[in-house]
């Protein structure tokens, strides 16, 4: 999910691959490396840290090599160390890969591997191609083009993302690579090519890029580049021009980060799927040793979080007690930490932290543990402060979130917390099977539909234009909707500076409607079905005193007098956030940028809260 660099041709590659590796550092990652060919032998060097830390290593200066791969990793299996940087060398040393992406179905392959007498040296997923490529490559492979049906047999074994390039000493004069649902550019100049998960790293060397399809191959010579299908059938590909500048390249054309941030969810809720669950399996937790004999013994739940985090831990809380029937808290971390908190072993304590680092996070996981609860983190943060802490860990995969306001970190956390309730249930046997098929087909759906979103943003931008100049709004909604309304008030609060409150629409008259005059702006989010006549009603009571309104629904409205309507895609109700949500993203994002802020770096606020 990090950094992936490149570079063949008639220049020394060390200090092209270094500088690549360094314009690809806004990326964020937790190690570097480099490979190179120097004297007919692969040479790695690699530690965990920044990128600096490689140019300090002496023997990097005395490398003469004009091939080489780059990589940042931002861990995903198998803590930040030198071992589990990249690259990843063959048992042999005959073949080097970087790799950005998740293999889910390592394991497996690790298994077939050790079976016939490969040895592994990291906890990496990534180490089993280079020897996958190696295992191929002596067995069986005819002689033309050995290398690249090595490469593409040990491709055809992986299940997941991946951009991955790979060098072997046997063939000095190539560089051969290929994608799946992680980014990957070649870029092309005389007598020399270069390769990069995405175009700034490169966009100082040359304007011409090719941009690499899913399970499309290139040989990248120095002097040519070949390409091929993924039958190897070799195919022609055209060139493009790119005329960003490198500001607008690193944000992949973007103009912000958030705003590419909310436009990588179908992605990232891709990743946090994973492996959990596949249509008709049980869904998987490997990874945390929880059982049916554990979850009998436990009568309280807590989720525990802060700002965003704890808004997902609130449609978790949903989830969890639908499915499991089991009583479930949500609190602020902070508060948490200091009101004693009723605590014993029978209480299962999941904490969540996009960066791991959040201090008042981590204080209450240190207290739930001194009070001999179970405790789970979930972390976007391979190895952060949390995930050493916690008796288990388990991560969203959302990839680096670079914008303080998190986007996508809070998608893919309600997600994770509804595929775990998911688990628990399935343990429990305390959810009929129906019910959880159904739920998993329209998690796998979402994708799609946050596509589907995010390609009708006219209306929004429209209601952004129209009221970024306000000074208070207030956002409603009931059950699930409630909580979308307060991580919507949230955002627009953090990005646009505009005061706002977020009710349960069952409150209005309970205080807030006191407020309400004309032309003051509410935002009504309408997606349970269960609850949307109540809603309305609570709407129409604004509207008549003269409110301008915004309403996101999911449902057929007729006969309203709603100002504006967004429409998004219908889904199971305990996840219905992960949608309603986007256009509010957008809201807040479109009414910033209005207002000529700075989106990404909002004032006053820092991306992980580290202090109290
Ligand atoms: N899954 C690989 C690892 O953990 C690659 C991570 C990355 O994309 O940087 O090493």
């Amino acid at each position: 999910m990090c950094g992936i660099v490149g570079y063949i041709g008639n220049k020394k590659a060390t200090p092209i691959l270094i500088n690549g590796l360094l314009s690809l550092e806004y990326r964020g990652y937790d190690s570097a490396g480099i490979a190179v060919i120097e004297n007919n032998e692969i040479c790695v060097l690699k530690d965990k840290g920044r990128v600096a830390n490689l140019r300090k290593i002496p023997e990097i200066d005395t490398l003469e090599s004009s091939i080489g791969i780059a990589h940042t990793r931002w861990a995903t299996h198998g803590k930040p160390s030198k071992e589990n940087s990249h690259p990843h060398l063959d048992n042999s040393k005959q073949f080097a890969v970087v790799h950005n992406g998740i293999i889910e179905n390592y394991n497996e392959l690790k298994e077939f591997l050790c079976s016939k007498g490969y040895k592994f040296l990291s906890q990496t997923d990534t180490e089993v191609i280079p020897n996958l490529i190696h295992y191929y490559y002596t067995n069986g492979i005819s002689d033309d083009d050995k290398f690249l049906r090595a490469v593409k047999s040990a491709i055809d074994d992986l299940k997941g993302s991946y951009a991955i390039e790979v060098i072997s000493n046997l063939y000095p004069d190539r560089v051969i690579v290929v994608r799946k649902d992680s980014p990957l550019v070649i870029g092309t100049s005389k007598e020399e090519n270069f390769i990069s998960s995405d175009i700034p790293a490169i966009l100082s060397y040359t304007k011409n890029f090719y941009l690499l399809d899913d399970y499309e191959y290139a040989v990248v010579y120095n002097d040519h580049i070949q390409f091929f299908d993924n039958s190897l059938i070799e195919h022609s590909k055209a060139i493009k021009s790119i005329e960003w500048d490198a500001t607008a390249a690193e944000k992949n054309g973007y103009e912000d980060y958030m705003l590419k941030e909310i436009y990588e969810q179908p992605n990232s809720i891709r990743e946090t799927i994973g492996t959990r669950f596949k249509l008709g399996e049980k869904c998987c937790f490997d990874d945390i040793d929880i059982n049916k004999e554990y979850l009998k013994t436990v009568n309280k739940i807590y989720i525990v979080a802060c700002g965003t985090a704890m808004h997902a831990g609130l449609v978790g809380k949903v989830a969890i007690e639908k499915l499991c029937n089991i009583p479930t808290g949500v609190d602020i971390a902070s508060e948490f930490r200091y009101r004693n908190p009723i605590i014993d072993e029978n209480t299962l304590c999941i904490f969540i932290s996009q960066s791991g680092e959040t201090a008042d996070t981590i204080a209450a996981l240190k207290l739930a543990k001194e009070k001999k609860a179970k405790t789970i983190a979930i972390s976007n943060v391979i190895g952060s402060s949390i995930t050493r802490v916690a008796d288990y860990t388990i991560y969203t995969h959302a990839g680096p979130e670079i914008a303080v306001a998190s986007t996508k970190a809070y998608t893919s956390q309600i997600i994770l917390l509804v595929i775990l309730a998911m688990y628990f249930a399935e343990n429990l046997e305390s959810c009929k099977k129906d019910v959880l098929d159904n739920l998993k087909v329209d998690i796998l759906d979402l994708p799609s539909k946050i596509e589907a979103v995010l390609n009708e943003i006219n209306g929004i931008k429209e209601f952004a234009n129209k009221i970024y100049t306000e000074k208070d709004m207030y956002f409603l909604g009931r059950g699930n909707d409630y909580y979308v309304a307060m991580e919507g008030s949230l955002k627009l609060k953090e990005i646009s500076y505009i005061h706002s409150e977020a009710y349960a629409s069952g409150e209005l008259k309970h205080g807030p409607i006191a407020l309400i005059e004309n032309d003051v702006t509410v935002i009504g989010i309408l997606t349970d079905s269960n609850l949307v006549d109540k809603s309305i009603s609570n709407i129409q009571e604004v509207v008549s005193r003269g409110a301008k309104t915004l309403v996101i629904t999911n449902q057929r409205l007729t006969n309203n007098n709603f100002d504006f309507i967004i429409n998004v895609p219908e889904t199971n109700n305990l996840i219905s956030p992960v949608l309603s949500v986007i256009p509010l993203q957008l809201l807040a994002y479109y009414i910033s940028k209005n207002k000529g802020l700075d989106v990404d770096k909002p004032r006053n606020l820092a991306k992980s809260v580290t202090v109290e």
